[in-house]
């Protein structure tokens, strides 16, 4: 049944030697293929056959992998003697990712081959909450979930947590968070302290590239980068297959990034930022000088008058939505002068944004990109609601299992 528990104190330190590598590149390509041979994994990876052999052997042995039966490989057995497949062995562990955005929790619960088990969503008390008050509603929500599947929390081998703002995942260490009322927290070791398992932290944005790699449109991509669109602007870059952080997990900033010198004032105090012309606030400050509302309506009665105007009509209203969207391709052209991606996705799960994804927004990015006789990036647009963000986190906590599962088989070779 379940699998063997992650021990935290296993968390590796410093540089992984070049057996563990192999381990975790083994592991890596047979959970890209779902289910592959021996001799397709040395192909794969450039590790010796025999190598190959050694180590799915002790992954075997530690109920990570297992073998599939000849008659149930479909793919391989047409001709020949079939071959014998291998296949992450979903049991072995339970990973839980959460996704904490306004007044939300989304969670979900996978195996340890991707395969979704439960979802779960709870509302958090208020938009922004204490550090020790969102480890008690992650706690509950954690509960609540395992309870679905007739499990408990002490079942679930790692958390990955998804947050808006500004933070430093290999620290696990929260610079700031506009969920959270205290800047400068160590959440990672915090939530540890109160939760049985392995705890993998990083910014949302993040996640979903993490979640678009291992599931979405990017998959087999090792160059891409997504932007997600909700109450602000948020980025994603892999490089080489490897999410990009920065320094001190402050890159990748693309709402802060200037389209505009001296331009409208932003939330985070600088002017000219991308976010101060197309998130909620730069709308409706807008909206709010020229448009007639209702004064007890609520900011996303407001937002949503603005965009029935611009469908109807109304001048003032398309000239708003027109000019963020002028602005937002302008910060697209930005960022792909500078990465020059294979694919950009647009990620966002709300459909009153898709003056943002419009066909004339991906055309003015096009016509400010540095000009070659080669195709642009390709640009895929990727509607999805909070329980893939939730499932990012938990693809990021399936690797961070990953490794410790695969660092305990090094130290108890
Ligand atoms: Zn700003």
């Amino acid at each position: 049944m379940g699998g063997t528990p992650v021990a935290r104190q296993d968390k590796p330190a410093g540089t992984p030697d070049q057996r563990e590598v192999n381990r975790q590149q083994v592991v890596a390509v047979i959970r890209g293929a779902g289910q592959i041979a021996r001799i397709d994994i040395a192909r794969e990876t450039g590790v010796s056959p025999a190598t190959v052999t050694a180590i799915t052997s002790e992954l075997i042995s530690a109920g990570l992998v297992e073998e599939v039966a000849p008659e149930e490989d479909r793919e391989t057995s047409g001709r020949g003697r079939p071959r014998v497949a291998l296949r992450v062995r979903g049991a072995a562990h339970l990973v839980a990712g959460v996704k904490v955005s306004f007044r939300t929790l989304s969670l979900v619960l996978i195996d340890f081959d991707g395969t979704t088990l439960a979802e779960h969503e709870a509302t958090l008390s208020e938009p922004q909450v204490s550090p020790d008050a969102l480890i008690a509603e992650i706690r509950s929500a954690l509960d609540e979930i395992t309870a679905k599947i007739g499990r408990t929390t002490a079942d679930i081998s790692g958390l990955g947590v998804g947050l808006p703002g500004t933070i430093d995942a290999l620290e696990g260490f929260v610079h700031w968070s506009p969920s959270i009322t205290e800047r400068n927290i160590c959440l990672r070791d915090r939530l540890e302290k109160a939760l049985p398992m392995a705890v993998f932290l990083d910014n949302d944005a993040n996640l979903v590239a993490k979640a678009e790699q291992l599931f979405g449109e990017a998959r087999g991509v090792s160059d891409f980068i997504v932007i997600t669109i909700e109450q602000g602007v948020g980025m994603g870059i892999v490089i080489d297959g490897k999410v990009y952080r920065g320094t001190r997990g402050c890159g990748a900033e693309f709402g802060h990034t200037k389209v505009h010198l001296d331009g409208a004032l932003c939330r985070c105090g600088q002017r000219g930022c991308l976010e101060a012309y197309v998130s909620d606030y730069a709308l409706l400050r807008e909206a709010d000088v020229s448009l007639p509302s209702n004064a007890n309506a609520s900011r996303s009665e407001r937002l949503e008058a603005l965009f029935v105007a611009a469908r109807e009509g109304n001048h003032t209203a398309h000239t708003i939505l027109n000019r963020a969207s002028r602005m937002f391709a302008l910060g697209l052209a930005n960022i792909v002068n500078i990465f020059d991606p294979k694919l950009i996705i647009l990620s966002g799960e709300r459909m009153s944004r898709d003056f943002l994804y419009s066909d004339e927004v991906i055309a003015a990015m096009r016509d400010e990109v540095v000009q070659v006789d080669a195709p642009p990036p390709e640009v895929r647009i990727h509607k999805w609601g909070d329980s893939m963000w939730a499932k990012g986190a938990a693809a990021y906590a399936m690797e961070g299992v990953t490794a410790l599962a695969v660092r305990r088989l090094a130290i108890h070779a």
